[in-house]
């Protein structure tokens, strides 16, 4: 998922903001998106299935735009939790004692079921099939504690990977789970207002300054037109690398690290490690490329595109049946004519299911392709993601069933090499979540998933 939060000390448009912001988060999720918007007195949400652009019209963008709007929070949502149906798109809105609360959450938490049956004890009503309510009734719950402390205690008895923006009718809360899986950065506009948001290109889009990256384990909130922080869960980084591998933006940079740089260096080790005698580096887009353009600068073998993508067939992945996955894979991509006669590497960011990669070795062969080495820029994906990716349930995972040579076979490559977990901490540059990689989840398991079955 997307989040962002707009807070500013004079009236502005708000929604016209966090509008364009999500157009900047759009890849983080594609099912929904969500709008709400204060003056201070009112409160309105937007929110329906679909794309940015589908669920922003001009009518919905009036009945957001209310005099005097000085804040709000939006979401583009990935469904991970919850099935993809309209009430679970966020931001999600309570009233409790601390006046109305709305929520918009990217990841998951690991034990949203045991605090959820707690609540529901105490008389909690929930709405929504999503876990991002439990955190918002966790807040509510603490009537005497404001809004800061209680968003703090909510974070204490949380776990998993999360990143959220929270707000009332005068202000915006951001934080981040101790392990910091999901990005968080923070803006500065120029007219004295603060952004926070998924990733920094929607910063870029609404002319904001990039300040930095909400820590690990950080709440930060806007209070008297100024940036306060507590640190209130000590700090254990282990961001996910697959933002860096595949989900973020190439243009982004989090914690640090240039995502398409990350990229390149993976492909770089890609080629170190498993080198291939081959005429062209061709990338699968998006996604490959910048490995692919490692790949070609190790190896020095020449970069070429091989594979048109129409642009106006959207991310496969994320649509959520298989049907409609295998009739977009169709719909996107074509072999271009530079791979005839010629031995090509085709480079991609990760193997899920294998159902892409093989069909796309056969247009690649059809289209006169001699041989084709594909080279993958992360090791192979095993186990579940509990931190709000949805690599599928395992059983689909093509590595948690099959042996490299398997898959090699599966998808009719001539040689088939993922890279190595150090070659991902390597081209990152610091410590990592891999759990989907190798069954380490540094966030905890959801009661009943042990960790040793990862193991
Ligand atoms: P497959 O060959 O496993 O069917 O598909 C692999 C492709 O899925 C890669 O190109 C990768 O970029 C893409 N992909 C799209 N969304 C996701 C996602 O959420 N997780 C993973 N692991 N891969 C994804
Ligand atoms: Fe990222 Fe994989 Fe860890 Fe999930 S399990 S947070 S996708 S590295
Ligand atoms: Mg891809």
């Amino acid at each position: 998922c997307g989040v962002i939060g707009v807070w500013s000390p004079e009236p502005i448009d708000v929604a016209g903001m966090l509008q364009l912001g999500l157009f900047a988060l759009q890849h983080r999720g594609q099912e929904a998106a969500g709008i709400c918007v204060s003056n201070g007195k009112d409160l309105v949400i937007e929110k329906d299935l679909g794309l940015v652009s589908q669920v922003f019209d001009e009518a919905r963008m009036q009945k957001l735009r209310i005099p005097g709007a000085k804040l709000g929070i939006g979401h583009t949502r990935y469904s991970t939790t919850g099935s993809n149906l309209r009430f679970n798109a966020q931001p999600l809105n309570v009233r409790s004692s601390k006046g109305i609360l709305a929520i918009a959450h990217n990841g998951n938490f690991v034990n949203a079921m045991e605090i959820r049956t707690q609540l529901l004890e105490h008389g909690a009503v929930f709405q929504t099939t999503n876990d991002t309510e439990v955190m918002i009734n966790l807040i509510a719950r603490y009537a005497k504690l404001n809004l800061i402390e209680a968003t703090a205690r909510s974070m204490r008895e949380l776990k998993g990977g999360f990143s959220v923006v929270l707000m009332d009718r005068q202000t915006v809360l951001a934080l981040r789970d101790g392990n910091g899986v999901r990005p968080l950065v923070i803006g500065r506009l120029s007219g004295g207002g603060w952004v926070f948001a998924s990733e920094p290109p929607a910063l870029t889009l609404l002319g904001a300054e990039w300040v930095r990256d909400v820590r690990p384990g950080e709440l930060v909130w806007v209070e008297g037109g100024e940036l306060r922080s507590m640190q209130v869960l000590e700090p254990s980084p282990t961001p996910c690398a697959f933002e860096w591998i595949y989900f973020a933006r190439a243009d982004s940079l989090l914690d640090g690290v240039g995502v398409h740089e990350s990229r390149v260096r993976m492909g770089e080790q890609l080629a170190l490690e498993a080198p291939a005698q081959a005429d062209l580096v061709v990338p699968v887009p998006d996604s490959g490329i910048g490995a692919a353009i490692g790949y070609s600068r190790a190896s020095g073998i020449p970069f070429d595109y091989g594979l048109y993508k129409n642009p106006y067939a959207g991310r496969t992945f994320i649509q959520p049946t298989q049907e409609l996955r295998d009739l977009k894979t169709k719909l996107k991509l074509a072999p271009t004519p530079a791979v005839r006669g010629k031995r090509v590497v085709l480079v991609d960011d990760s193997i899920v299911r294998g159902t892409t990669s093989g069909r796309i070795v056969q247009l690649l062969r059809d289209a006169g392709a001699t041989e084709v080495h594909v080279r993958i820029s992360s090791p192979p994906i095993k186990h579940p993601c509990y931190y709000g990716i949805d690599t599928a349930a395992r059983k689909e995972l093509v590595a948690a069933t099959h042996s490299i040579e398997q898959i090699r076979e599966l998808i009719g490559a001539d040689s088939l090499h993922f890279l190595s977990e150090g070659g991902v901490r390597r081209a990152v540059g610091g410590p990592v979540c891999l759990a989907c990689f190798n069954g380490l989840y540094p966030a905890g398991t959801p009661e009943g998933e042990g960790q040793k079955e990862a193991l």
